[in-house]
């Protein structure tokens, strides 16, 4: 199934939480889930019934996959990946989607959100060690820089986000040089660092069945 291209406010409205996936606007009075805390569509403001554990371990999934934007496929090829690796499924998962470079210039505050953070990588406004990258799946390494292109650091969309990253905080496994348009990849993040509520074992028990 292709990426979810309709209205985001629906996906947080859908998993009754914010998710941020609107950049400046979610942390406006014109967040729609503040607005409108209830499920969207004709129905969406009945009383919800008890999900099965099917039905929880779905709605963890589709909120995991929607908050970093990804198709069905690419999540569950991420889900694989992360499978064949040692340690905790799970936690590997939430890593690996941590380390793509779409997430990755959001986290360091170039982009206002990883939709916005996907077509700025695609339209190849990033350095990695000083070469230009222009896949938003492309996963970043501990020691690895990521950085604005010189003719883009006058794109104003980069200097607003930037000026706002202080409102969402910097995680601690990466640095950046606002000045010099300049971020590094200091470790991997561990699971303490990715603050929205998820509860990825239900994804693999999701995708053992
Ligand atoms: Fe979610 Fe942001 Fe839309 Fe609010 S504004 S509903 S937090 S995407």
């Amino acid at each position: 199934m292709a990426r979810y291209r309709g209205s985001v406010c629906r996906i947080c409205r859908r998993e009754n939480m914010k998710l941020f996936l609107k950049g400046d606007r979610c942390f406006s009075s014109k967040c729609a889930f503040d607005r409108r805390g209830y499920a969207p569509g004709q129905h969406g403001q009945r009383r919800r019934g008890k999900p099965s554990d099917y039905g929880i371990q779905l709605r963890e999934k589709q909120k995991v996959k929607n908050t970093y934007g990804l198709s069905e496929k690419q999540f569950r090829l991420f889900f694989q990946k992360s499978d064949r690796k040692k340690g905790i499924t799970g936690t590997n998962l939430l890593v690996l989607l941590e380390r793509r470079l779409d997430n990755v210039v959001y986290r360091l505050g170039f982009t206002n959100s990883r939709t916005q953070g996907r077509h700025f990588v695609r339209h190849n406004h990033f350095l990695i060690n000083g070469k230009r990258v222009n896949i938003p799946s492309f996963l970043v390494k501990v020691g690895d820089t990521v950085e604005v292109a010189e003719k883009s650091r006058k794109v104003q969309a980069i200097i607003d986000s930037l000026d706002a990253v202080v409102r969402r905080g910097m995680p601690q496994w990466l640095g950046v040089e606002k000045e010099k348009f300049k971020g590094e990849i200091k470790s991997f993040p561990v699971r303490e660092d990715l603050t929205l509520p998820m509860q990825e074992q239900l994804i693999v028990e999701l995708y053992s069945k």
